[in-house]
């Protein structure tokens, strides 16, 4: 096999999506957590109204973004020992996606494209 693979790329293919998502999730939970300190009489019903819903959904996207994280770590571990994804140049696992010439699959580890879905 003659790919120029480095393991820079390969995590940055895998993980960058996913830790962007869980980081935007955790940045934000810290940064609304200072509106739950707010003890003004006035705006505590809309912190509890607003603020309450909003970080129980930036908690979820957070988690989101752990189980995202997993699942790529359990694909490259798979990859790692052997299983067969339906790269043409790696074996590794491909995405289905639909570009302006039609249906391709590119590859998660290696980043090669191939036209059409297999
Ligand atoms: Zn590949």
């Amino acid at each position: 096999m003659e790919i120029n693979l480095t393991a820079v790329e390969l995590g940055g293919r895998l993980f960058a999506r996913p830790t962007a998502l869980m980081l935007l999730g955790l940045t934000l939970l810290a940064f609304t957590g200072g509106a739950m300190d707010i003890q003004n009489p006035l705006l505590r019903p809309t912190v509890e109204a607003v603020i309450v819903p909003a970080r129980w959904f930036l908690a979820g996207l957070s988690g989101c973004g752990a189980l995202w994280f997993a699942w790529r770590l359990l694909l490259l571990y798979r990859w790692e020992n052997g299983a067969d994804g339906g790269c043409h140049r790696c074996g590794g696992f491909v995405r289905h996606l639909e570009g302006r010439w039609g249906d391709y699959s590119k590859c998660m580890m290696c980043g090669g494209t191939k036209s059409g879905h297999h």
